[in-house]
């Protein structure tokens, strides 16, 4: 039984300066995450309060609405990132619409939005999400069931999400699905990896791709989980598996560091 610990407070600030060169800001509705993935480097970038419970302390920006309307009258128009450290559709979001006012205030005053999730409440804003200035992505490191409750022990199934990808493709939403992180050990295997390729394919999703960065806060909370830690020559080898995979499923695929980058700056030539 979850002791969760929902805590309504006050931000200094809507739009975040984004440490990702793609993004010029990042919006951030709330602090921690239910989901509880014990991968995730947002538990270095939470208070210990929240970093030392992860998954059931949540932070709720409640002011945090009011603080964009005021702020976005002062920035220069650009990308805005939701979220970093948090998903922003994990369940609390159906009560306090955090994320969907904050989308609808961005894009209509001529922000670019993209955002990442694993939820499938994504869907409740299908009515917004269709608009040319905005983008959704889907995280999935795995289509077994088992491994996903491993290391993501509160998030939707794989199978939620691979609907939820399907459903926003289907309904014309600009999407991708973020494959990873790739962790060594736990959700490397190459059939694991093909497989979610072949989806992409079939539904002619592009996918980005990432490795496990060992973070502090999250090795911690990784301790008990049989993985490994990556090396150049594991990741290369597993980098080539995956291109050789794309091209022959012929799917758009990209590194997260190098190629959204990319795709970004043809964004913002596109639109400022
Ligand atoms: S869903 Fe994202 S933000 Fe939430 S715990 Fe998992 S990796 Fe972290």
């Amino acid at each position: 039984m979850r002791n969760l610990i929902i805590k309504e407070v006050n931000a200094r600030y809507a739009l975040g300066k984004s440490r990702m060169r793609e993004l010029n800001y990042i919006f951030n509705p709330y602090s921690g995450c239910l989901h509880g993935c014990l991968y995730c480097y947002a538990i270095d970038y939470s208070n210990n309060a929240i970093s030392g419970n992860w998954g059931n302390t949540i932070y709720v920006k409640i002011n945090i609405i009011d603080l964009l309307k005021k702020e976005i009258n002062k920035k220069i128009r650009g990308i805005v990132g939701i979220s970093s450290i948090t998903d922003p559709y994990m369940a609390i979001e159906a009560q306090y619409r955090l994320t969907r006012n904050a989308i609808d205030i961005l894009y209509k005053n001529g922000f670019y939005v993209t955002v990442q999730t694993k939820s499938p409440l994504i869907l409740r804003d299908l009515d917004i999400l269709h608009h040319n200035n905005i983008d959704a992505g889907i995280t999935v490191t795995t289509l077994n069931k088992k491994t996903s409750d491993l290391i993501e022990p509160y998030a939707p199934s794989p199978i939620s999400r691979m609907n939820t990808l399907i459903k926003l493709k289907n309904n014309n939403i600009k999407t991708w699905l973020f494959l990873g992180p790739i962790i060594r050990n736990i959700n490397d295997d190459i059939s694991n990896i093909e497989d979610i390729i072949k989806f992409a394919a079939e539904y002619n999703i592009r996918i980005i791709y990432d490795k496990y960065n060992n973070y502090n806060g999250s090795s911690k909370y990784m301790e008990n989980v049989n993985y490994l830690l990556s090396d150049n020559k594991w990741w290369n080898n597993i980098e080539k598996n995956i291109i050789k995979l794309c091209n022959e499923y012929n799917v758009e695929c990209t590194d997260e560091n190098k190629e959204k980058e990319y795709e970004m700056n043809k964004i913002q030539k596109k639109l400022f």
